[in-house]
């Protein structure tokens, strides 16, 4: 009988503190110019801390804080700069999903996306001569990297919006691993990366937002134990003038919104800094063009259409 008793504890023991290792933690905050959220099954301290580490990586590769990787890079005069090893890593997943995607995808669109603010209270559209000089100077060959320094050819200057939020997701998904974290959710604004469940056995929810609902609406939802749900969509940063949607993914040849009856796109994907580079990709590419470069990373697409169409590739 006491020995009895004395498993009952034991076994009572291990269940309280297994219970207290799966506590989720989270905290939401706003980095890279949208909400960033991070659900965790570690202690409140290391949910912070990744919080921080999303802050680091911005300051690194935002185009607009002075002194970031992206900054000296845009006001080398094409000068070789050294940067930070994860910026030459991103630069060279970058230039290889140009590449592969025939220029749809071009970190180098930096001087096309200057001349649009999404914000503005009047907006205004750029001036056609003002897009085919800045067009000129778009083509990610104009990128040199040499380890980790890099060389901006013919006035080429990057843009990282399309692929900085997935990759720094990935980063914080590899920080929360090595400090022993199991089981996560990072959401940078759409970019989702979640990693070993839930400890109870369940896989994370992840929805797909109806791009004509409000950002709580979701068209469907995934389930997933591991892997990037990244999507891109023309409702995120645009304005409305006579009748026209004007949004933030670009078309390199042209500067123009791309106008192509598509919605939203989202990639699922082992890695997000791959998935959201190949969001935008296959945004500009639409679903028939996709079908050879999501097979390269071997990713799947969830092509919804404005008029309610819902393509899925492959
Ligand atoms: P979000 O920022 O909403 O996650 P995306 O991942 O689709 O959306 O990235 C869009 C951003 O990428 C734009 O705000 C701009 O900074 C940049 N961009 C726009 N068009 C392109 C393009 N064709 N290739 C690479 N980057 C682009
Ligand atoms: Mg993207």
């Amino acid at each position: 009988m006491k020995r009895l008793s004395a498993a009952i504890l034991v076994l009572l023991l291990l269940f309280a503190f297994g219970c207290k290792a799966e506590v989720m933690h989270s905290a939401v905050d706003f980095v890279c110019d949208t909400v960033v959220t991070v659900n965790a099954y570690a202690p409140q301290e290391t949910v912070d801390d990744a919080i921080r580490l999303m802050r680091d990586y911005e300051r690194v590769l935002s185009k607009t804080v002075e002194g970031s990787d992206v900054w000296k890079l845009n006001h080398a005069n094409g000068q070789p700069t050294e940067v930070n090893p994860e910026t030459a890593e991103l630069l060279r997943l970058s230039v290889e999903i140009a590449s592969r995607s025939g220029g749809a995808f071009d970190v180098t669109v930096a001087p096309l996306s200057a001349l649009w603010d999404f914000n503005a209270e009047t907006p205004v559209l750029p001036d056609p001569d003002d897009l085919a000089d800045a067009a000129k100077r778009v083509d990610y060959r104009n990128i040199a990297i040499d380890g980790n320094t890099v060389t901006l050819k013919n006035g080429a200057e990057i843009d990282l919006g399309g692929v900085a939020k997935g990759y720094i997701a990935d980063r914080v998904a590899a920080f929360l691993r090595e400090r022993g974290v199991r089981s996560a959710c990072i959401n940078m604004g759409g970019n989702i990366l979640v990693f070993g469940g839930k400890p109870n056995g369940a896989k994370w929810s992840i929805g797909v937002r109806d791009p004509n609902g409000t950002a709580a609406d979701s068209e469907e939802v995934l389930s997933l134990s591991d892997g990037a749900v990244v999507t891109s969509g023309s409702y995120e940063r645009g304005f409305d003038l006579d009748g026209v949607r004007y949004h933030h993914i670009l078309d390199p040849k042209t500067g123009m919104p791309v106008q192509n009856g598509l919605a939203s796109v989202t990639i699922l994907c082992e890695n997000s800094a791959t998935a959201d580079a190949l969001s935008t990709a296959c945004f500009v590419l639409g679903p028939t063009a996709s079908g050879k470069l999501l097979a390269a990373y071997g990713a799947n697409a969830i092509f919804l259409c404005s008029d309610g169409t819902r393509i899925a590739v492959p």
